[in-house]
């Protein structure tokens, strides 16, 4: 596989890269896409420079507007290096003094390039600060993942919080949190406990946790979860929020893998959305799960059917499938719920149609049919 070694540091609210690509195999032309509010200084093949060519703009799912460059060289090339700085956009995307978060849905270095590439990521002007999942040699933080998983979170060293606790350690930049970020490291224990033993009745897979809030540098947004981490605004400020943000997040460690840019991501929200509800209802928090799916309940008439005619994802999946998997629960009962999704969790491949043809199989011709209405 090709490699991608980005050299980062910031200055203000701005950014400064150098992203290096070392290509498995040579190529004549080579394209990438970058969030649009970055400006590429500089783009060199082997040690000549070329000049980038913008072939598009436009908003990938989910993230920020980007440009689709492609750069020519004439002869094959090995080696691709792309200098640019700005200011970054998107999603959960955001750089203060205190706290810096980028991700993916900002686009913040070459992605959808013409080679799939595993990236390192060194950072340098941060010895004050705390990269979560990161390593320090002394003088620069080294950071290491997949496209999807350069999820950089920075803390400045003088005002970074942290819980620690056996499965999650909680980091946050606020005083005020310290008891909320307390009591969901407890919540989060139990829900693991629920999970594992109950519901999913597997071990954990997803490592020690990290979780980074956000706060005070982002006050909304809601959270992602990637592998040993979950990115969110606080903690839960109060025991609703707490356990919304660590159950249904959490669930996602086995509630994955239908495809998320289609219609079809109604089952990872929605598996995971009444993985939280079941456990509400396993610990006798029902007013928490009857706010939750109060809140769905009054959202659900203004959204669109869930199967769309083109595959697209329409927007509310989740809500409209928490509440089409409400209905099941009225008719069939938690237990039903429990089925289905443990049989989602188990199918090979992850479509509508499998989890329709598991459900029959199982005997729940009924619920089997009464969801698939409700699809559509
Ligand atoms: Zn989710």
């Amino acid at each position: 596989m090709s490699k991608m070694n980005i050299a980062l540091r910031f200055e203000g609210e701005k950014l400064f890269a150098e992203a290096e690509i070392s290509l498995d195999k040579k190529l004549s032309e080579f394209s990438f896409i970058l969030n649009s509010g970055l400006e590429i200084s500089g783009v060199s093949c082997d040690d000549n420079s070329a000049e980038p060519t913008i072939e598009a703009v436009y908003e990938p799912l989910f993230c920020a507007e980007v440009k689709k460059y492609s750069v020519k060289c004439g002869s094959g090339f090995g080696r691709v290096k792309i200098c640019y700085s700005g200011k970054i956009s998107g999603w959960h995307n955001i750089i203060t003094n205190d706290i810096i978060e980028l991700n993916r849905y900002g686009v913040w270095l070459p992605c959808e390039m013409s080679c799939e590439a595993q990236s390192f990521l060194t950072v340098s002007g941060c010895e004050d600060y705390f990269l979560v999942k990161g390593e320090f040699d002394g003088s620069l933080w080294h950071y290491s993942a997949g496209e999807w998983d350069m999820n950089i979170i920075l803390y400045r060293k003088s005002v970074m919080k942290a819980v620690v606790g056996k499965n999650i350690s909680i980091y946050f930049a606020d005083d005020s949190l310290t008891e909320a970020a307390e009591f969901s490291k407890n919540i989060f224990d139990d829900v693991l406990d629920y999970y594992t033993k109950e519901l999913f009745r597997r071990e954990y897979c997803g490592g020690h946790t990290e979780m980074a809030c956000l706060y005070p540098a982002l006050t909304s947004g809601g959270a992602y979860k990637r592998y040993g981490l979950i990115v969110c605004i606080t903690p839960g400020t109060d025991e609703k929020e707490a356990v919304t943000v660590n159950a249904h997040e959490m669930a996602h460690t086995w509630c994955n893998g239908a495809d998320a840019g289609s219609w079809e991501d109604w089952l990872n929200e929605t598996t995971a959305e009444w993985s939280m509800l079941l456990y509400c209802l396993d610990r006798n928090k029902t007013e928490i799960f009857d706010k939750m799916i109060a809140e769905h309940t009054e959202k659900y008439p203004e959204l669109p059917p869930i199967k769309t005619a083109d595959g697209s994802r329409p927007e509310g999946v989740h809500t409209k499938g928490t509440v089409v998997f409400y209905e099941l629960y009225k008719a069939f009962g938690a237990e039903t719920i429990k089925s289905v999704i443990r049989l989602f969790v188990d199918l090979d491949v992850k479509t509508t149609s499998n989890l329709l043809d598991k459900m029959k199989a199982l005997g729940l011709n009924e619920a089997a049919e009464m969801l698939e209405k409700n699809l559509s």
